[in-house]
Order: structure tokens, then sequence, then C-alpha cells
């Protein structure tokens, strides 16, 4: 077992782990980040779509988001579909600002680059990572290297940014944790199509078929989803059965249809809400979907990850530069408002926008009320569009720029 020591170990190299490692280098913290996946399948993630403005501006200001103003594209508004005509939500006439359609694995692309010029400590294809010790003043993690040599890392703290299935968050007892978690009753059937884009701005399709979303990735690659039972089995399913199923979701008067193509890939992806309370340790955190999922819908989780370790890293600089702990004893405490605030977002613009199976009447004519109200009221518009663009991010020790 090679004896190895930093000051901050952080599990995982989505999101989180990359933009943390990121901030800490910035502050002259040392780190090293292991993740079992190589290089290439970190590169090859096909999630997230949607960044906010405060994710993009912190990528610019940390020189990692070059590549947004050439190859992503800013998007003012959105669609809602309701019933076959659609409402524009006016992003930036509302709030004066944007989101930015650009993908995930283009992000962790461009970080993994950015550590790469800058010489961190990423360690790629490891296996076996497991806390071995948590401390007041620290904690040890075990791994074995991609190089199959055992590795136990001693830290001053460690991130726990390892996803939805972290086992940094075992290291939590039970005893302290609370998992509050929802499954929803529906999920969605998603499918990648090699078509040029339907429209200019994403659109949300709410009809009697249930929820679409049109999405998009590349200008030939498109992101598209429809509402389906969670047992769902995309066997089932042929390219044509899947093309007249969107269709009909979004078809009106005005005689809206998607682009056709083949369809390159297709998944269900459940639909679940989870928060893990609290989410810190001794000298443990979590961030990103180690601590949280939210639904898809809203088009948070990877900027609730950016937005942790935000926090987190001004944290542990006060804690390992300054030796001030106050902002880490309040980290658990300052991340979960803002959690529970898009968790409060993502779950109602979800349960809005989407038909409850078997719901009686009197919610489903409730849940039609809800959609009617958010395309015939500008406040309602307004504070859709609110919690869409993000609300900012707390102090970074990057100064945003303004796109
Ligand atoms: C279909 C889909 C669409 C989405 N759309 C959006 C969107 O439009 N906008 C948005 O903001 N979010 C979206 N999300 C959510 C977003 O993708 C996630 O919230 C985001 O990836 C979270 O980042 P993370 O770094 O916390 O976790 P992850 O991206 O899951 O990264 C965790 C990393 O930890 C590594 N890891 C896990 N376990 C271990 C271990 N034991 N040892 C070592 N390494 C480990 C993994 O290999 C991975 O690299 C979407 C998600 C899905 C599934």
């Amino acid at each position: 077992m090679r004896q190895e020591r930093t000051r901050v170990a952080v599990v995982g190299a989505g999101p989180a782990g990359l933009v943390l490692a990121m901030l800490l280098a910035r502050e002259g913290i040392d780190a090293v980040v292991v993740d079992h996946r190589t290089r290439e399948e970190i590169e090859g993630t096909v999630r997230a779509g949607i960044l906010e403005q405060g994710t993009v501006e912190l990528l610019d200001a940390c020189g990692a988001g070059a590549r947004i103003g050439v190859d992503g594209a800013r998007h003012d508004g959105i669609g809602l579909r309701v019933d076959g005509t659609t409402h524009r939500v006016d992003l930036r006439g509302h709030t004066g600002r944007s989101v930015w359609l650009y993908p995930q694995h283009e992000v962790l692309t461009d970080l993994l680059a950015w550590h790469r010029d800058h010489h961190t400590d990423l360690r790629l294809g490891v296996s076996g990572a497991t806390v071995a010790e948590t401390g007041a003043d620290g904690a040890v993690v075990t791994f074995t290297g991609a190089d199959g040599v055992p590795v136990e890392l001693a830290c001053e703290a460690l991130a726990g940014c390892d996803g939805s299935r972290s086992v940094v968050r075992g290291a939590i007892p039970d005893r302290m944790r609370t998992d509050h978690f929802r499954a929803l009753p529906f999920a969605w059937f998603g499918v990648l199509l090699d078509a040029p884009p339907s429209a200019k701005e994403l659109v949300y399709a709410s009809s009697e078929r249930g929820f679409a979303l049109i999405s998009s990735r590349t200008p030939t690659v498109q992101r598209m989803y429809f509402q389906c039972d969670p047992a769902e089995s995309t066997s089932d399913w042929s390219d044509a059965r899947i093309l007249d199923e969107l269709q009909a979701r979004v078809a009106g008067a005005d005689g809206f249809a998607l682009v056709e193509g083949p369809v390159l890939t297709r998944d269900v992806i459940p639909m679940r809400s989870y928060v893990c309370e609290p989410m810190r340790h001794r000298r443990v955190f979590l961030a990103g979907d180690a601590a949280h999922t939210v639904p898809p819908t809203g088009a948070k989780g990877l900027n609730l990850a950016v937005a942790d370790v935000v926090l987190l890293a001004g944290a542990l600089t006060d804690l390992l530069v300054h030796r001030r702990d106050e902002a880490v004893d309040r980290y658990a405490a300052d991340a979960a408002r803002r959690v529970w605030r898009t968790q409060q977002f993502s779950y109602h613009l979800t349960t809005t926008l989407h038909p409850e199976p078997g719901a009686d009447p009197f919610d489903e004519r409730r849940r039609r009320a809800a959609v009617e109200h958010l395309v015939t009221s500008q406040r309602a518009a307004a504070e859709l569009a609110e919690g869409y663009v993000g609300w900012p991010l707390p102090g970074a020790g990057c100064s945003g720029t303004t796109r």
C-alpha cells in the first residue's frame, strides 16, 4: 500500500469534482481527484444540456468556458406548448439573464483540458475507492490506481463528488443521516435523434398524451424526451413508433412538426427527488448528485452541483488557507437552502407539466389550471424564468464575467 498525503481528496471527476478541484487549484490548494472511469468514458457522458448563466460565467472566469461562446448557443427563452399552442417564456426579458445549450460531455472535456493544462493531480481509471477513516482533522481514502498499485491517501478534507450512487455518502453514519427520497410515478423515454433542430428554443410540451421535451445537443443531433411508464421497455419501441409519439405530443393547429431522423440512442430515465442531510460529517463533505437528485425537467442537476462546490471551495479555502472554520461549519446548512429551493422548483415544474397516471379528476383539473396560469400570467412566467436561469451563485473567489 503506497502512503500518500494531500490537502483535499476528491472522489468523482464529474462536474462537481472537476470544478471543485479547479477552484481549489486557483487558491493554491493541492487536491487529488480519483474516478473509476477513464478519461474517454467521462468525456462520453451524454446527460445534461442546459447551463445556467452563473455556471457559464464561473467557467469563463476560471478559463474553462472559451468553447461555450463558440460551440454553445445562448437561449433567451423557452417555449411552453400547451395542447398544441406555444407560449414563449422570455427568460431574458423577465430576468436580464439567459441559459446556454452546451452538452455536459463538452463541459467535462473542457474541464479535463483545464486540469491537464494546469498539471493538477487527476487519477482516472482507479478501482475500489473506499473511505477508510474519518476524523476531526481529516480522512483517509484507499483505492487501487490504474497502474494496479493500492494507495492510502490521507487528506485534511474529503469531498464526495461521486454521483448518485456515492460511496463517500456512507461515511456519514446512518444514525446521523436523513435520506429524503421520492420516486415520481412516471419516467422519461429519452432519444438522441440524427436530425437538425426542430425549434430555435427548447419546447416543453404538455398534452393529453403526456409531457414531451424537445431539446438539442448539436446542429445535427437532437435530444428529445416523452413521458412514459417507469417500467417501459425501450425494445418495445421502433423508431417509427417513437417519432409518432413525439409528433403527437407536440401537434397543434399551427402545424408545428418535428424534423425527423434516425434514432441513435434510447433510454428510460426515472424521475426521482433525493436529498441527503446533512451534507457534511466531520471533514467529509458531499456535493452534487452524491447529496441530491432532482427530476431533470428544470435542467438543474449539473448547475446545482456547481453551486455546491462554489460554496464548498470557499469554505475549504477559509479552513485550509485562513484557518477559519465558520464557513465549513455552515456548509451543510448553506448548501441545503439552495438544494431545497431547487428541489421545490424542479418538483413543481415537473408535477405541473406531467399528468399523473391514475390521478383523480379533481387533481387533474387542478394541475391543468396550474398549467393555464403558467401560460397566461406574466408573474407566473417571471417566477418560472427566475428559477430557470438560476439564482445567483454564492461568492466564488472567481468574479464572473457577463455575457
Ligand atoms: C438524462 C439526464 C439529463 C440531464 N439533464 C440535465 C440538464 O439539462 N441540466 C442539468 O443541470 N443537469 C442535468 N442532468 C443532471 C446532471 O447530469 C447531473 O446532476 C450531474 O452530472 C451531477 O454531477 P456530479 O459531478 O455531482 O455527478 P456525476 O456527473 O454523476 O459524476 C460523478 C463521478 O463520480 C464517479 N464515481 C462514482 N462512483 C465512484 C467511485 N466509487 N469511485 C470513483 N469514482 C466514482 C463517476 O464515474 C463520475 O465521473 C441530467 C441528468 C440526466 C441523467
